[in-house]
């Protein structure tokens, strides 16, 4: 058995029967045989079957949030509003866009090929079964979304929640078995990634990752043996870059919320703050005094902003990078040490300030309530110091200049760039999400989310009764085909004034 701990408590939770390795073989066979007939829904039908999901949640609510609070440390109302809000919308999204976007063929223009009768078109087809695996952080919204979009493009999912949050991991198997899906279409398995993982990844034909660099590189590094495609969704270290034109006061709650939602336990959450030095030491007076109004506790109870880490290991690991940031001379303003008075796993809201761009503390990621500053002069200066990072998933610029922050934005190597905003673009459905460099490879959400979890088919028709000319025999009239060719190569030359 395996035990979820309620982290802010340290009481459990309740404890769910592992999933052993033997079990996986024929949990794949199931959800082949499942896959098999699902596909052949029209894909309208598949989409309707699937929002059901919004009416079964919707007597859940505040069930589903109390769950995910209690097992992650998060208050229940920022569960609903980040987490169970965020599922309903891109169920509902899905379902509105799933036809527009890999539910019709693309016919494709083919030039001069099209005189011999010859046309082509794409269509989408399913995978098959698809591996996600989730992180503990956002453990209901993250993977759901990933499992609805595989759904509804025809796909089987084996879902694995990660070891920390299980209880939430099978409440979405339950909302899944109250709608009308077929049995084994989505099948949740319980147990350590290092144990499951191998053999889950041997089987599926996609496997879609959320959770740190160092885990998705070993899973892509398995998935190399059978060639399985991945979509890895890792770690960050996003920045925020503040000019001196910025409506001050709507940036300094916006980056509070940014850093110390959800613990700091957010991907794309605010870890590096880039302040001009006009405003360096106003913002940063301000930003302490309300950081200290923040209200630390057990989540559930009133006015509680900020809850606890996941796990003992996590605080650690958050705590020793605030020690090395103290050793390479950067200096702790608020916070920086586990909250003494609180028995669970609570960190205290941290900023560090001092920092130059070059220190460990603001190359690699800090997974807790941990947000660094660093002084910046001009614009060239800090595209460059934001640029230089191993994570490329998130970043946002602060101005009120918008044209001038695109500007910015252009230049910056993220997969998103907010302007005035911070964090809550992951929960957009209908927008890419992913990361470059060490963030990760692929897309989930959106247009390009579907096109993850589905094959692009190539399908070409013939309605000539002639040979091709490029067939056999390469006798005197294949001379005069390559001559007729070489006159349309010329024809293809694009002149200097076109
Ligand atoms: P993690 O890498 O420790 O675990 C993630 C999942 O992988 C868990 O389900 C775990 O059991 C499983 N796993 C572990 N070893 C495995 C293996 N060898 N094979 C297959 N699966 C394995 O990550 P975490 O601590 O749960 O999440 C925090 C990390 O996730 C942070 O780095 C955060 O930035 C990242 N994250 C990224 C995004 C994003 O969208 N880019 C979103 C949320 C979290």
């Amino acid at each position: 058995m395996k035990d979820s701990i309620n982290p802010a408590t340290l009481e459990l939770n309740g404890s769910v029967q592992e999933t052993s390795n033997e079990d996986l073989k024929s949990i794949f066979e199931n959800a082949r045989s499942a896959q098999k007939i699902w596909q052949k829904l029209p894909i309208e039908e598949r989409a309707r079957r699937v929002v059901e999901i919004n009416k079964v949640m919707s007597t859940q609510y505040e069930e589903i949030s109390n769950l995910i609070s209690s097992e992650v440390g998060k208050p229940p109302s920022e569960a609903f509003t980040n987490e169970v809000y965020g599922v309903i919308d891109a169920t509902f999204h899905y379902y509105s866009t799933v036809m527009e976007t890999i539910g019709q063929k693309r016919e494709i223009p083919l030039g001069f090929y099209e005189s011999m009768e010859k046309k082509s078109y794409v269509i989408y087809k399913p995978l098959g079964v698809i591996a996600v695996i989730g992180p503990y952080n956002y453990p209901f919204a993250i993977p759901f979304m990933q499992i609805i979009q595989s759904l509804m493009a025809g796909n089987a999912v084996v879902f694995k929640p990660s070891s920390e949050t299980i209880l939430t991991g099978k409440k979405i198997q339950d909302i899944i078995n109250e709608t009308k899906l077929p049995q084994y279409l989505v099948q949740t398995i319980f147990g350590s990634g290092s144990e499951l993982g191998n053999p889950l990844i041997d089987l599926a034909d996609k496997v879609i990752f959320t959770g740190s660099t160092v885990t998705g590189k070993r899973i892509m590094e398995r998935a190399a043996h059978t060639l399985t495609p991945v979509d890895l969704e890792l770690g960050g270290k996003s920045a925020m870059i503040v000019f001196p034109d910025v409506n001050m006061e709507r940036a300094l709650s916006a980056v509070r919320w940014g850093v110390f939602t959800n613990s700091g336990q957010v991907c794309c959450s605010i870890k590096r703050l880039y302040l001009h030095e006009d405003i360096y030491d106003e913002f940063i007076d301000k930003l302490v005094k309300l950081t200290k109004e923040l209200k630390q506790g057990i989540p559930t109870e009133r006015g509680v902003d900020v809850g606890a880490m996941i796990n003992l290991e996590q605080l650690e690991l958050v705590d020793e990078m605030v020690q090395t940031g103290k050793n390479e001379g950067a200096k702790i303003l608020i916070g920086g040490r586990r909250n003494p008075n609180l028995k669970g796993y609570f960190y205290e809201p941290t900023i560090i300030g001092n920092a130059t761009n070059d220190m460990e503390i603001v190359q690699k990621e800090i997974f807790g309530p941990v947000l660094v500053v660093i002084k910046f002069s001009n614009k060239e200066e800090v595209i460059d110091m934001v640029n230089d990072n191993p994570y490329g998933l998130t970043s946002t610029v602060w101005t009120e200049n918008i044209e001038f922050g695109k500007r910015i934005a252009e230049e910056i190597n993220t997969g998103t760039v907010m302007i005035n905003e911070v964090v809550y673009t992951f929960a957009l459905a209908a927008t890419p999400w992913g990361g470059t460099k060490e963030s990760g490879i692929g897309r989930t959400h959106g247009r390009e989310g579907f096109l993850e979890v589905v094959r692009p088919l190539h399908i070409n028709v013939d309605r000539s009764h002639e040979n091709d000319p490029w067939w056999f025999p390469y006798d005197e009239d294949a001379l005069d085909v390559v001559e007729n060719f070489k006159l349309i190569a010329k024809s293809l030359i694009v002149k200097d004034d076109e």
